[in-house]
């Protein structure tokens, strides 16, 4: 189930809940268990520091998660969510809720809208517990939000949203997620994989967790590979283990001479932010990574297919979005109800590529590189 705010289509309860009373401190973050909603959470953390200079923000989050947010400067110290793939493990939940009350948290703020991850904090006993109504959960959230689908329609301000008081407009603009990446934490990456960086390196990353509606085809990423590779750029291919097998067979299908490195499975997600971070220009399906190099302020070309981008988008003024926009898009998806993937199969590489030559790359001297 995929975590964060309601989504179009549920339906909107009226909140019933008491207003917020103590002068806050320190807060609990439930973190999404999916990596792109982590970092369209970010704009709601910084907006939570800037209500209230001084807070202490820690995180309850999956270990897959976690590194992104080690790299937010909001984000204190980060406790290790077990639960994120929705077992309930009563017994489990309450031991560990029973160590964060120790903790002291004055509120917590619960991102997924499952009754699941409303748990912990109610069993901990915070006393101020911030969220969406979700899986009708009155009583575990006490400070519950209405949502407003017109009002907010991108996911980023769904999470913003839990900032401000019940009923309140969200305050804009809001700020972009960032996530930091130092040279030198570049530099150890690259060393650590025995990787040589050179002036010109375009990232892909070809994967998408949600499904095959997402991934533009092996064949269009070799074919984009050979032409950047023509232009002098190296490809480094990251995503997860299992992105391993499409990244195998971009390298199969892209000319020998100047196939891709094909680094998915073969990173920690430390690694990759780093490897992303230290490229010129990524290309990203509608994935978690494609959140990521936004958040990194890459030059970044975005491709989507099943999904909308509007509703969740790249979050930086350097990202090109790129969608044919058939009348069956978006369908949201994980796999092609019209058994054609022409959303995908129809985007050329040669319009990505022209997309690539148009947000201008990264290149970095050799005095810069990592
Ligand atoms: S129905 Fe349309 S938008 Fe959905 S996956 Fe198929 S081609 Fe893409």
């Amino acid at each position: 189930m995929k975590s964060g705010p309601p989504e179009t289509g549920e339906t909107v309860s009226t909140p019933h809940s008491s207003p917020l009373t103590l002068d806050c401190t320190k807060a609990l973050v439930v973190a999404p268990a999916w990596i792109g909603d982590t970092v369209m959470a970010q704009p709601l953390f910084r907006r939570l520091h800037e209500n209230t200079p001084g807070l202490r923000l820690d995180a309850l989050a999956p270990s897959w998660v976690a590194p992104v947010m080690q790299r937010m400067p909001e984000i204190g110290q980060i406790i290790g969510n077990p639960f994120a793939h929705g077992e309930l493990s009563l017994t489990a939940r309450y031991r560990l809720a029973r160590q964060l009350a120790q903790a002291g948290y004055q509120r917590a703020y619960i991102l997924p809208n499952s009754l699941k991850s409303a748990l912990i904090p109610f069993l901990a006993g915070i006393p101020e517990r911030v969220g969406f109504t979700g899986e009708s959960r009155y009583g575990l959230i006490n400070y519950r939000h209405t949502l407003d689908k017109i009002a907010l329609p991108q996911m980023a301000e769904r999470f913003a949203q839990l900032a401000e008081p019940l009923g309140a407009p969200l305050s804009r603009p809001l700020s972009q997620p960032r996530l930091a990446s130092s040279s030198e934490q570049q530099a150890e990456t690259l060393k650590a994989l025995g990787i040589q960086r050179t002036e010109k390196v375009a990232v892909f990353c070809p994967g998408a967790e949600y499904g095959l509606a997402k991934r533009w085809p092996a064949a269009h990423f070799a074919t984009l590979a050979d032409e950047l590779a023509r232009r002098g750029y190296a490809v480094w291919l990251l995503g997860a283990p299992k992105d391993k097998a499409v990244g195998d067979e971009i390298v199969r299908l892209a000319a020998a001479a100047t196939a891709p490195k094909n680094l998915c499975g073969n990173t920690s997600l430390t690694q990759a932010i780093d490897l992303i971070a230290a490229s010129s220009f990524v290309v990203c399906n509608d994935s978690g990574l494609m959140h990521v190099a936004a958040a990194l302020d890459r030059p970044l070309v975005a491709i989507y297919g099943s999904s909308s981008p509007g509703f969740t988008p790249p979050l930086s003024a350097r990202a090109k979005i790129i969608s044919l926009n058939l009348d069956c898009s978006p369908c949201f998806k994980r796999e092609c109800p019209l058994g054609h993937l022409d959303c995908l199969n129809r985007l050329e590489p040669q319009r990505v590529l022209d997309a690539c030559l148009d947000v201008p790359p990264l290149t970095l001297t050799r005095r810069e590189l990592p």
